[in-house]
């Protein structure tokens, strides 16, 4: 009968219900280790970037200070040059040439004290965002851990869930269980409802009397005109429930 075949596809809704929220919860669980992971990474590779910032800049600074050597060099030089001339213009010259040498110096030693200044900066960065980076490891680890756990929880839950749907999938009827099936894995959601103060409870729009009528022959299956759910009387079901607790009592009171 069309009542037993409901209550049957009642029950393994509840069970579909129950892993429809265990799989959002499986996701959310998922997408929290993602961002944990990619938040994670993401410093790593801010470390990474840093740390050749520094080595880069130490490169410089070498150029920079071999620049300056370079230049101290070729000022002592022309000096010892200017000390052996005898004549004016000759020693004129290499003032000047000694005074651009200066100026070029002193351009360079600025540079080369601005690239320190640089390096000191990116190098407290550096160690900063190491440590930030230690910090979120040790957090995240423990974090991780926790979160998979609970997803092996959950999957723990979900197959004992499973086994119990398919040992109960076995007493329904094979084409309403196609039905329902396709259903529910649209909607994600109950989609065999009652009627209730003459509303679809599960879209809640307002069902014609005519409508709640056949529901409440329970003769055939009545869809929702809205949402596509399948409809039901409650007493129907209290009805079947009933039933089979009277013909149970009935059943161990003929045993004793
Ligand atoms: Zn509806």
């Amino acid at each position: 009968m069309l009542r037993e075949a409901l209550k049957v596809i009642l029950d393994v809704q509840e069970l579909d219900i129950q892993m429809i929220r265990l799989m959002r919860l499986k996701w959310e669980r998922e997408g929290e280790l993602a961002r944990i992971r990619s938040l994670r990474d993401d410093l790593h590779h801010q470390v990474i970037a840093k740390e050749s910032e520094v080595i880069d800049l130490k490169k410089q600074i070498r150029l920079a200070e071999v620049d300056v050597s370079e230049l101290n060099t070729k000022i002592q030089k022309l000096e010892s040059q200017q000390n052996a001339v005898k004549k004016v213009e000759e020693f004129n010259a290499l003032t000047h040439e000694i005074a651009a040498a200066e100026r070029e110096k002193a351009a360079k030693e600025q540079r080369l004290s601005d690239l320190y200044d640089r390096q000191a900066a990116e190098e407290e960065l550096l160690k900063n965002l190491k440590e930030t980076f230690e910090a979120t490891k040790t957090n995240s680890e423990l974090l991780e851990q926790e979160i998979i756990s609970s997803i092996v929880a959950i999957n723990q839950e979900g197959s004992q869930l499973k086994e119990q749907r398919d040992q109960m999938q076995g007493d329904a009827d094979p084409e309403i269980l196609v039905i329902y099936e396709k259903l529910i894995k649209n909607k994600k959601d109950r989609v065999v409802v009652p009627i209730e103060n003459r509303c679809c409870s599960g879209c809640h729009i307002l069902v014609t009397a005519q409508h709640e009528n056949v529901v409440r022959k329970g003769d055939k299956m009545v869809f929702c005109e809205h949402c596509s759910r399948i409809h039901y009387w409650q007493d129907h079901l209290v009805e079947v429930s009933e039933d089979k607790t009277t013909r149970r009592r009935r059943r161990s009171t003929a045993k004793a």
